[in-house]
């Protein structure tokens, strides 16, 4: 079957009132740049639904980056016919056959715009259906609960038929919810936090804390490859890598046992708030859960966000670890995750940190650092790359500064097992 057109349903989008404008810009932004395969495909952006017209592209080619697009709650694919009542029922057979199953319930819903056709809506149903019920095998009609729903519609300009309903991503469309910045480790949890952020139109940019020699470069090149996962849904990501190993040094040094992850904590938090300040973003995103480890209870998240006004995002705050597990399976970043790599916590972390830390003893013992010099210090070394889902750690990469500004281009890894 040759389809000549894509319609998307917006589902949550078209009820959001004032910012249905921007929602729906938005969404169509992101599509053209999913589909820039695809520059024959022409996108007609409706206050109710998208069209999105193929110009001979391949449905199934194009469907398939919509299923990663948040802000569609369904797609059908739409084939356009001329006004003419045979090639409406040889249409209509073709596109039943596409899918359907012997045996299966079917009916035929009409509308008609255009009141010129020849048939009214009763006849195209009756034709219609009657051409389907003899033609297709072991055809049952179910006007109530049917498994397939044949959808016509006439209108001036020609006949649109539908026969599939395939279901969206939901939620909004990446970038209509603003920027944000996630605090994205090697575990299950933030890149599953990362995900959740998107879903609900938060455009992001993974921040990761890295402490070489501590932490060794497989560790961030997972953490890339998990950006990598998330990429697919926005086009690419900008990949912060932030020098960490001074400031986890300095608080060794000076901060009793008791009160490392505290204060490692509220420095990572600080570092990232003036990364969201840097890059015009209005949130932080962690992947904390309540009570999963003494950080992430209530007492510590007191002691931690005590350093900062911007909102912290805590998309997975009330799941359960194999809930949060189950998304990780779902997004395919699971079996990166579990992949044994040492965090810079993990190394510089006691085992039993305090699950109620104090504020007052938190800043007491920070005061021991020059927090404002680690900080910029930190900041002028950050590593911005930008990571799409071709992401290939031996792939020439450019690398920019928190600013934007291009510092280092690297080569491409020469390939020398030919001679081993
Ligand atoms: P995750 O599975 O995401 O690593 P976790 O359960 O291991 O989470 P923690 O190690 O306590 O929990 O980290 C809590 C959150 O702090 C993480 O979800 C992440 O958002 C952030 N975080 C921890 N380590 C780093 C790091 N090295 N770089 C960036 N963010 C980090
Ligand atoms: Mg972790």
């Amino acid at each position: 079957m040759e389809y000549t057109e894509i319609m998307v349903r917006y589902g949550e989008l078209s009820t959001k009132g004032k910012n249905r404008k921007t929602f729906i810009q938005q969404l169509a932004q992101n599509v053209r740049q999913a589909l820039r395969p695809f520059p024959e495909v022409k996108i007609q952006a409706l206050r109710d639904r998208m069209h999105l017209v193929l110009n001979g592209a391949d449905a199934n080619q194009v469907m398939q980056p919509l299923q990663k697009i948040f802000g569609i709650q369904t797609f059908s694919p739409v084939v356009k016919i001329e006004l003419d009542e045979e090639k409406l029922k040889e249409t209509a057979l073709a596109m039943m056959k596409d899918h359907y199953v012997a045996g299966e319930t079917f009916k035929v819903v009409t509308k008609r715009a255009y009141h010129e056709f020849i048939w009214d809506t009763h006849q195209i149903n009756q034709e219609v259906g009657g051409y389907l019920f003899e033609h297709l095998p072991y055809a049952k009609v179910d006007m109530k609960n049917p498994d397939v729903t044949l959808r016509i519609e006439v209108r001036m300009d020609g006949i649109y038929l539908m026969s599939q309903v395939i279901k969206g991503m939901g939620g909004l469309p990446v970038g209509s919810s603003g920027k944000g910045m996630l605090m994205l480790s090697g575990g299950i949890d933030s890149p599953v936090a990362g995900y959740l952020a998107m879903k609900r139109g938060v455009k992001i940019e993974a921040v990761h804390f890295a402490s070489p020699p501590y932490t060794s470069p497989q560790a961030l090149v997972k953490t890339k490859q998990l950006t990598a996962k998330l990429a697919p849904y926005v086009g690419s990501i900008s990949f912060l890598e932030v020098p960490f190993t001074e400031i986890q040094e300095e608080i060794k040094k000076v901060v009793p046992e008791g009160y490392l992850m505290t204060v490692t904590r509220r420095m990572m938090v600080r570092l990232c708030d003036a990364i969201v300040e840097r890059r015009h973003g209005l949130a932080m995103i962690n992947g904390e859960s309540l009570g999963q480890v003494a950080s992430q209870t209530m007492h510590s998240m007191v002691a931690i966000n005590d350093v900062t006004n911007t909102p912290i995002l805590r998309p997975v705050i009330t799941m359960d670890k194999l809930e949060i597990i189950d998304i990780a399976q779902q997004i395919d970043t699971y079996d990166l995750s579990i992949q044994p790599f040492e965090d810079c916590c993990t190394i510089f972390t006691p085992p039993a940190p305090k699950t109620r830390p104090k504020v007052e003893k938190a800043r007491e013992y920070e005061a021991r650092l020059d927090v404002e010099g680690l900080i910029q210090r930190s900041l002028e070394g950050i590593k911005v790359t930008k990571i799409d889902a071709q992401y290939d750690e031996h792939q020439a990469e450019k690398v920019w500064n928190i600013d934007g500004e291009l510092v280092a281009e690297t080569f491409e890894e020469e390939d020398f097992s030919d001679l081993l």
